[in-house]
């Protein structure tokens, strides 16, 4: 399975070596074309406005709006799950606005600003590394979102169909499981596209 990592900004040489030892190919995006040869991509961490706008400015917006729609998997990871966002609390203008959804940035404050624990998350085990860095926080989600996690009774992954969210940084462990657990929704959705 070819997974793309978007490589606007942020967190991508892990997210690609992370997808590798999960058994997957990762490659960087640069470009809407490379869209049409993955079988699902990552949204990696990093500073949410200024992915928001380079995605603007290349056309990923409505590229991976359509990707996604056609049933391929894409998952957000601290930033990248703000980007997948339908609402940004204080903010007027959200992004792909795929998966229905209320986020907060930076949610934990400053004496929170970056922390590693572990997490249960639903699917995978009840001990899973995560490491947060001014993270968020999805603080609403729609019927046909299923919480996977919290930490401190807040919701930190989430999935909708063909859509992951994750506050945290998975890359940034020597813990592939979450990334092992994309590729198999990414198997998933291929092999229900080639029965069709
Ligand atoms: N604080 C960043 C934002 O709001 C996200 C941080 C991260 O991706 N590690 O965009």
């Amino acid at each position: 399975m070819k997974i793309g990592v978007l490589a606007l900004q942020g967190a991508v040489a892990e997210h690609i070596n992370m997808i590798g030892k999960a058994g997957g190919e990762g490659v960087a995006v640069k470009k809407t074309e490379q869209l049409a040869e993955l079988d699902g991509i990552i949204i990696p961490g990093g500073e949410s406005t200024t992915i928001g706008k380079l995605m603007r400015e290349y056309g990923f917006i409505d590229e991976i709006r359509l990707f996604a729609k056609q049933g391929k998997p894409v998952f957000g990871t601290c930033a990248g799950l703000i980007i997948l966002a339908d609402d940004i609390v204080g903010e007027e203008q959200a992004h792909l606005k795929l998966m229905n959804m209320k986020v907060q940035r930076n949610a934990f404050g400053r004496q929170r600003e970056s922390f590693e624990t572990e997490l249960a998350i639903k699917g995978i085990d009840e001990r899973v590394r995560a490491v947060f860095i001014r993270a968020p926080l999805i603080k609403e989600v729609g019927p046909d979102v299923d919480v996977l996690s919290t930490h401190n009774g807040e919701i930190v992954a989430a999935r909708q169909g063909n859509l992951l969210a994750a506050s945290f940084h998975p890359e940034l462990t020597d813990d592939y499981r979450m990334h092992e657990y994309f590729l198999d929704m990414v198997k998933q959705a291929h092999s229900s596209s080639v029965q069709r």
